[in-house]
């Protein structure tokens, strides 16, 4: 089997790192990460300039591919390419922090995995509950039991798209885990304007929204009980259930 692994947090992340010695002995591993942190980023592709790839040096990062753009970009330029042959799974994360909710829109870490679910890839995008990286060595061994537990039976017919919550938990291997639906947030919080050292007004966009819906069934809920959260995504965007309310607009 060959896996292609990569997150939005850059190749210097901790949590890179440790889900790449998690998947030890799954199979061939690629490593393709961006060069800076990318957190945020969504699916976006870099259109305006060349990419450029070089191999990072040092022992945690050894033989991992360096891109200078977006988790997407990463994704994209590996599996049309860089890579010599298509890789049967891809893997993003593990994230700093959760990526719950209307997270999945904004985020890289899940957006790099969508990338291989759009090539027809199974994908699964890999999140610590907390930012900070605290317990990161037994998040990715969670990790690894879930995709062994998810290749057990061979591998799942294709594409599907996983997107996993993980407490930061030093039993996290041992956490209960949860099939889930997207919960939502409120609206971000306000932007933080400031005044830049030239005197002119500069914002910083705010915090996210706390859990509007975090009901049972969702992955707010499921990590607010102490378990992994594990959601199913598809991409399509339509709203069905509102395709009769336009109907006269034809
Ligand atoms: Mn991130």
């Amino acid at each position: 089997m060959r896996i292609l692994i990569a997150n939005d947090d850059g190749y210097l992340a901790p949590g890179l790192a440790a889900l790449v010695r998690a998947c030890r002995g799954l199979g061939e591993i690629d490593v393709v990460a961006p060069e800076q942190n990318a957190s945020g980023t969504s699916n976006a592709l870099t259109l305006n300039r060349p990419l450029s790839v070089f191999e990072a040096a040092g022992e945690a990062v050894r033989g991992f591919k360096v891109v200078n753009g977006t988790p997407s970009d990463c994704v994209h330029v590996a599996l049309t390419g860089l890579l010599p042959q298509r890789p049967d799974l891809v893997l993003s994360g593990i994230n700093n922090g959760a990526n719950m909710g209307d997270d999945t829109l904004y985020s890289g870490t899940v957006a790099a995995a969508m990338e291989g679910y759009l090539f027809g890839i199974p994908a699964i995008a890999f999140s610590q509950v907390t930012k900070g990286w605290g317990e990161i060595d037994a998040a990715a061994v969670a990790a690894r039991q879930i995709i062994d537990r998810v290749l057990a039976g061979g591998m799942p017919a294709g594409p599907w798209l996983l997107n996993v919550n993980i407490p930061n938990v030093a039993d996290a291997p041992r956490l209960p885990r949860r099939v889930t639906r997207l919960g939502r947030r409120h609206a971000s919080q306000a932007v933080i304007r400031q005044t830049s050292p030239r005197g002119e007004p500069i914002y910083w966009i705010g915090p996210a929204g706390d859990a509007r819906d975090g009901g049972e069934g969702t992955d707010f809920h499921a990590t607010a009980q102490g378990c992994i959260s594990i959601t199913p995504l598809q991409v399509d965007l339509t709203d069905h259930a509102a395709l009769g309310r336009w109907s006269d607009l034809t």
